[in-house]
């Protein structure tokens, strides 16, 4: 932390947040810099200590610019292999819908993992403890996995995303994968900016680092386009990463709602007179990142599109299967349908006199009133065919669909 005199003269700590070039690929190289500048590793993993890693798989996949970087997860672990740390505990529980452990072995952590030393830890299938939000409006309470209440050094490793809803997800957002799905179904149903800050007040990370190689752009934070960047952003203070990573991204973090909540409660710094940043300069390594579509309508210029309570789980389903129809040249398809989606205590006014589709479980209580696609989310095999035939399909059909998975 630096140090802020006001105009009263009080002083108060400034956060501090590196930022390092990666040079001609060289990873650790960058990942040990970025914590050198902060104070170094053995400011925050003592020898002997129980650290959790924490990446973002949000999919099981390679691809790049979707999931943390193996790369700088291998780094992660050896620093703190190298500080002294008892046990590396690599630990997700992946968006609803998603095979955590799936992603783990297709992203590659998994191995680059396992083969130095660290554990990987599916937290879905570990306990959880009710913890209280004292600070809470729209969350009173959260289940949290023992392992990261229990850890000794919290390691967050996100990636630098656009996102559709929260428009970037880092630091912060990052967090939600230590949580159970009930939580994270009780905090879509909240409102999932507000519940992201409030979600923070009870879990600090001891350091973020964010893998910023590969970032997004775009419709994230699973179906934007790749940006490389080639940075490495570390800090103490998840806020004030979180605001400089949106800086780093072109986005002004006062219009970032998450973030605003997050400083009302006290989470950290936001202003940039707050921030100190060392390494790079932070004006040269701003770039303007494609923003995400505000609108999903506006996006697929369709009217009957419903997802303001959705997680990510079923917001993807939705856009893979718009894009699909979009491929296919039969968008106009799904131009009969008015579709629902995430958590509702109604059906939307203005769905009254249209075809509704009720896609996922959350939208069960209304299943009479609509075509209704199960599934938490629904698979695409079984909702790409219903949505083509504008009816419930059997087994059979569901074969014959090319998307069958
Ligand atoms: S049904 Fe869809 S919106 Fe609801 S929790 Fe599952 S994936 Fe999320």
């Amino acid at each position: 932390m630096g140090i802020l005199i006001n105009s009263l003269g009080v002083i108060r700590l400034r956060s501090i947040v590196s930022i390092v070039k990666v040079i001609n690929g060289y990873v650790y190289e960058a990942v040990s810099k970025a914590i050198d500048l902060i104070g170094g590793i053995s400011k925050y993993v003592g020898k002997g200590d129980r650290v959790v890693v924490k990446p973002n798989l949000t999919r099981a996949t390679n691809k790049p610019h979707i999931c943390t970087s193996p790369e700088v997860v291998a780094a992660v672990i050896k620093l703190c292999n190298d500080a002294g740390a008892k046990e590396v505990i690599v630990a997700e529980s992946s968006p609803i819908g998603v095979d955590t452990e799936k992603a783990f072995e297709i992203s590659g952590i998994k191995s680059v993992a396992t083969k130095m030393g660290a554990r990987i830890l599916d937290l879905r299938k570990c306990r959880f403890v009710k913890i209280p939000i004292p600070r809470g409006k729209v969350l009173r309470e959260v289940e949290i996995a023992e392992p990261i209440l229990n850890a000794d050094a919290l390691i967050n490793v996100p990636k630098m995303k656009t996102h559709y809803g929260c428009t970037i997800t880092c630091a912060l957002k990052n967090m939600k994968g230590v949580i159970s799905d009930l939580s994270k179904r009780i905090m879509h149903r909240a409102g999932i900016k507000r519940a992201i800050a409030e979600l923070n007040t009870v879990i600090k990370p001891t350091l973020t680092i964010v893998d910023g190689i590969i970032c997004m752009e775009g419709l994230g934070p699973v179906d934007g386009d790749p940006i490389r960047m080639d940075l490495v952003i570390a800090g103490e203070d998840p806020l004030a990463i979180d605001s400089i990573c949106a800086r780093v991204m072109g986005f002004n973090p006062e219009e970032i709602e998450v973030l605003r909540y997050a400083y009302e409660l006290g989470i950290g710094a936001f202003k940039p007179h707050e921030i100190e940043v060392v390494g790079e300069e932070l004006e040269r390594v701003v770039r303007r990142f494609k923003p995400p579509p505000s609108d999903l309508r506006e996006y697929f210029k369709l009217a009957g599109i419903y997802v303001k309570n959705a997680c990510s789980g079923c917001i993807s389903t939705l856009i893979i299967i718009l894009n699909t129809f979009k491929e296919e040249g039969i968008l106009d398809k799904i131009k009969e349908y008015y579709i629902v989606t995430g958590s509702i205590n109604n059906i939307p006014k203005d769905a009254e006199g249209r075809k509704i589709v009720l896609l996922g479980n959350c939208t069960s209580k209304f299943k009479s009133l609509g075509l209704f696609i199960p599934g938490c989310p629904p698979r695409l095999g079984l909702a790409i065919p219903v949505l083509k035939m504008g009816r419930l399909v059997d087994k059979y059909e569901v074969y014959l669909e090319k998307y069958y998975t």
